[in-house]
């Protein structure tokens, strides 16, 4: 419940349409993509301006009240999850595209515009925005930022922090700051970097220049079917090894292609342990010319069967499956031997497990099949879960490949940093937001909850 002054304070700023704090106004707002974790925020406000935003901000510091900024709510890891002390400060109406320009190939726009709009607004001057998450249809590119989100073609083009120029946001005092500019590189430590992926600790967003790609001329799917999942692991590798920078580069195992093909009719060979999808992109000759070498390492690394994309109809069919759960990063070295790990854990676990990744950036998305209903199963499938991670620190990768920590993996954050660097976040997050009302609890865990997730892990082990 918001308190009287308060509750006046908004209404001064914001239009009552503007305003939500009724039970049924604020449940849509209750959880984003995760619904795992849901909780009630006291209040929603839905600034339309900068100056809005600034006025709330420094209401709810005065206040010392939780603010949480949310923009489409696809998260999957329970960024945007409300604290129920405070508001969800919503930037949906932040829809505007500022400004195109073709010249200096960027784009100006408001955190809330959808990340496929930039696309689509930039595609009379043959230009696209390249980070290309899955949810690019609903997501917004203030939430890309704040998740430094990535897609199936940041392999050759980047993730969202290689593709922004200019960040401008609000700190919870109120103060505007702008980070990065029109040059390449800028004086000082490179907080544009640092607010990629700060899940919204940090500041408000409410500005954003990203770079534009030339659309290429051609773009072309190789769909290789491999006997096993390790020699489709060390296709990956063989690949780059081979100096390709695929478009994309994604991997589905059997149960992915099986769980799918009824849904999109790819046409995936359904026999195969797991197939390999290489996207080439560029002029027609480059393409041409990539597609034969492609073809060739698939080859040489044991494809079973080679299909290439006839149009574009058929490109888009094989590379866009939308299966999402665990999301853990690796080097790509390392996929045969967690992949076949993993193999190895669904049947000790007797849980089904489906792959489909961006394996060419290393990044994992196992999704565990189970039913809530067994007794037991949903223990098991957070172990199963549990014990991926850590392979994933442990061959040298990271608990996140794109999806943020947000609720869900603060436990794991404590397994792969040590005290020492986890204070060094803290100090960061201190220099922006001393009193930690950004989005609190989120991203970072205390040592005291790394001291207890120690103590129970231990115990689970057996080892104390
Ligand atoms: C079907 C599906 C597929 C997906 N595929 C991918 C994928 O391929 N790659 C990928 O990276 N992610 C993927 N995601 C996850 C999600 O879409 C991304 O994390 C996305 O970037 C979130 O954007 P959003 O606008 O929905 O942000 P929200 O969910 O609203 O918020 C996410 C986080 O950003 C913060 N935030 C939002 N806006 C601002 C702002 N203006 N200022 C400061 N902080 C802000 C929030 O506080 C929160 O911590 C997928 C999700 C779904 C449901």
């Amino acid at each position: 419940m918001l308190d009287d002054s308060l509750h006046a304070q908004f209404a001064a700023i914001l239009p009552p349409a503007a305003l939500l704090t009724s039970a049924e106004d604020t449940r849509p707002y209750e959880c984003d993509g995760l619904t795992l974790f849901r909780e009630r925020p006291a209040a929603v406000l839905l600034p339309e301006n900068e100056a809005q935003v600034v006025a709330i901000l420094k209401a709810c510091f005065e206040a010392r009240i939780p603010v949480v900024a949310r923009g489409a709510g696809t998260s999957l890891s329970g960024g945007a999850l409300p604290d129920a002390r405070g508001v969800v400060l919503s930037l949906a109406k932040f829809r505007k595209i500022l400004a195109i320009d073709p010249l200096t190939r960027t784009a100006t726009v408001q955190p809330g515009v959808r990340n496929l709009a930039i696309s689509e607004a930039a595609a009379v001057h043959g230009l696209f925005y390249a980070p290309d998450p899955s949810s690019q249809i609903a997501c917004s590119i203030g939430g890309n930022v704040a998740e430094n989100a990535g897609g199936v073609h940041c392999l050759k083009y980047g993730l969202t922090v290689h593709n922004v120029r200019r960040v401008r946001a609000v700190l919870i005092t109120g103060e505007t700051v702008e980070f990065g500019g029109d040059a390449q590189d800028s004086a000082g430590y490179d907080l544009l970097a640092l607010i990629n992926g700060s899940e919204g600790l940090l500041a408000v967003i409410t500005e954003i220049t990203v770079k534009l790609c030339a659309k290429p001329q051609q773009a072309q799917v190789a769909l290789a079917a491999f006997a096993d999942v390790e020699h489709a692991g060390a296709a990956v590798g063989a690949i780059i090894g081979a100096g390709i920078i695929p478009a994309g580069l994604e991997m589905m195992d059997q149960p992915a292609t099986r769980a799918v093909e009824q849904f999109v009719h790819a046409n995936y060979p359904l026999d195969a342990a797991a197939v390999l999808l290489v996207e080439s992109d560029g002029t027609n000759e480059e393409v041409a010319a990539e597609m034969a070498e492609i073809k060739r390492v698939l080859a040489e690394a044991g494809a079973t069967e080679i299909r290439v994309s006839k149009d574009d109809a058929q490109r888009e069919l094989r590379i866009s499956p939308d299966y999402y759960c665990i999301d853990g990063t690796i080097p790509r070295a390392a996929l045969p031997r967690v992949l076949r790990e993993i193999a190895l854990w669904s049947k000790e676990f007797g849980l089904t497990c489906a792959n489909v990744f961006h394996a060419g950036d290393g990044n994992l998305h196992p999704l565990i099949l189970f039913d809530a209903n067994k007794p037991g199963e949903s223990e098991k499938t957070i172990e199963f879960g549990d014990r991926i991670l850590r392979l994933c620190i442990e061959v040298g990768g990271t608990i996140t490949g794109e999806h943020g920590v947000g609720v869900e993996k603060l436990s794991s954050m404590c397994v792969q940093f040590t005290s020492a660097e986890l204070e060094r976040f803290h100090a960061v997050k201190h220099a922006f937001d001393a009193d930690e009302l950004l989005n609190p609890g989120k991203a970072v865990p205390t040592l005291a909850r790394c001291g207890e997730f120690g103590k129970k892990s231990a115990m689970r082990r057996g080892t104390s």
